[in-house]
């Protein structure tokens, strides 16, 4: 197989620009796709042709299959990149795509509907050998059934949606009196925002960190992982931020629970990039799920390894094979992410507008991931993201010291941002150290923002 000569882009900001730029350093063309709200966008200016592909809400434009697979056509495209968010984990979407002889850069379908229900991701991580959470052998129907499951497991158990992602659907029952609610509040949630209201439960662990491996497979049964993240810094079960390593982490636990990871990649024949998310406590691993696309943090494993991953991404969606081997893998250094949000304090209410300035820092082990311009005006439309500072130092202490710098050098005027949340987050003692779990920020939050 050959490699693309053009790729559309499925995705907008600074995702966009992320694969725009590994296209043309790999000499592939890039097409962009935009909604009528994001004419003026860095991604419609970056990329070398663009497509209008309907008006601004999501569902008719950045997530219709009709008009990204005419925009293809259009535009003699030969493969799609998803980036992460959008249709990034849609099987139907894959599905499609292969149907009209074009290439998804990511997972098959089959891949990402086994790891988009969560049920049947444990299933299957289970049955390849990955320890997970101990809880309910598959969905769970009924309160009387959730009930049981609450006194065997004991309290607290946190109850999840099967379909469930971004923090949504899942509810906590710290007793039998609280299950109840939960229940119906996790299955409520489930159907109105996935629709689906299957359910299933869960230990819930109390003091955790969120670490998750990154695997890359080439789809012909060879896989490599690229260590671990630390994205315990969490707020409504979402990261805020990451870093890599993984402060608490060993380098004999990276490479065994790594390699538990790629040879369950390499047992499936899984192709591209992957994150298997784990909740690490008293040195146990617990497989949580496993995002079958790029991540938003990927920049951070990228820093240590020295690697690209779009860049590998679409060499092994062209049938190349992965360019590294494992041993060819070793860490340099450390490296931390901060998701730079529009978003007031302390309420994080999204705080679209147009940006008067913007001035990204520079130097030294600095890397601005970012479609804003001065002039620009944030749609109210989509995510809220609208940057991520990602930071490289040789070890933590200066990898820290430098997100401080960066972070000082940083300007976007006229909107909030959470940038200040990051200043203040860098003079507690807990970031300084690294030692924090998935609960740490949001009491940190309620003791200092409100
Ligand atoms: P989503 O798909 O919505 O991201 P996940 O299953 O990945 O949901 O869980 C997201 C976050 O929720 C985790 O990073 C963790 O903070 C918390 N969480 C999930 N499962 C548990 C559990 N069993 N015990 C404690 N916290 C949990």
């Amino acid at each position: 197989m050959a490699m693309f000569d053009k790729i559309l882009i499925a995705n907008r900001g600074e995702i966009a620009l992320r694969v725009i730029r590994a296209c043309r350093e790999m000499g592939i063309r890039s097409v962009a796709v935009h909604s009528t709200a994001d004419a003026d966008a860095m991604h419609v200016r970056m990329a070398d042709e663009s497509v209008c592909i309907g008006p601004a809400p999501a569902t008719q434009s950045y997530l219709s299959f009709p008009a990204i697979i005419s925009a293809c056509e259009i535009t003699g495209a030969q493969a799609i990149h998803p980036g992460y968010g959008f249709l990034s984990e849609n099987a139907q979407f894959v599905q499609i795509v292969e149907d009209h002889d074009l290439t998804f850069i990511g997972p098959t379908a089959e891949h990402i509907r086994i790891m988009g229900d969560k049920i049947s991701a444990k299933d299957t991580m289970k049955a390849l050998g990955v320890p997970c959470v101990p809880g309910s052998d598959g969905g769970v129907d009924t309160l009387e059934d959730a009930l049981k499951i609450g006194e065997e497991f004991g309290y607290p158990v946190i109850i999840k949606a099967t379909a469930g992602g971004g923090g949504k659907g899942m509810k906590v029952a710290n007793s039998a009196e609280e299950m109840k609610s939960a229940f119906q509040t996790a299955r409520a949630e489930g159907k109105s925002n996935f629709g689906n209201s299957e359910v299933y439960i869960e230990k819930y662990l109390t003091t955790p960190r969120h670490i998750e491996i990154q695997v890359f497979g080439d789809g012909k049964g060879n896989a490599v992982h690229l260590g671990e993240r630390d994205c315990s810094l969490q707020r409504r079960h979402q990261k805020v931020f990451e870093e890599a390593p993984g402060p608490a982490i060993s380098a004999e636990e990276r490479a065994a629970i790594g390699k538990v990871c790629a040879d369950a990649c390499a047992r499936i024949k899984y192709i591209g990039a992957g994150t298997i998310e784990f909740l690490y406590e008293n040195g146990e691993f617990y497989f949580i799920e496993m995002n079958t696309r790029l991540q938003v943090e990927h920049p951070i494993t990228e820093a240590i390894f020295g690697q690209d991953l779009v860049r590998e991404q679409i060499r092994v969606a062209s049938g190349l094979p992965i360019s590294f081997a494992q041993e060819d893998l070793t860490i340099d250094g450390h490296a931390i992410e901060v998701r730079i949000n529009a978003e007031k304090l302390p309420n994080f209410a999204p705080c679209p507008g147009r940006i008067t300035q913007f001035h990204a820092p520079g130097g030294l082990g600095v890397r601005m991931d970012s479609a804003l311009y001065t002039g620009y005006s944030i749609p109210p439309y989509y995510d809220s993201l609208i940057g991520k500072l990602i930071v490289h130092g040789r070890d933590r202490p200066e990898a820290l010291a430098r997100l401080a710098r960066a972070l000082g050098e940083l300007i976007v005027d006229g909107v909030d941002t959470t940038v200040p949340l990051f200043h203040a987050l860098l003079q507690e003692e807990a970031v300084q150290t690294g030692e924090y779990n998935i609960h740490w920020l949001e009491r940190w939050l309620d003791d200092n923002l409100t």
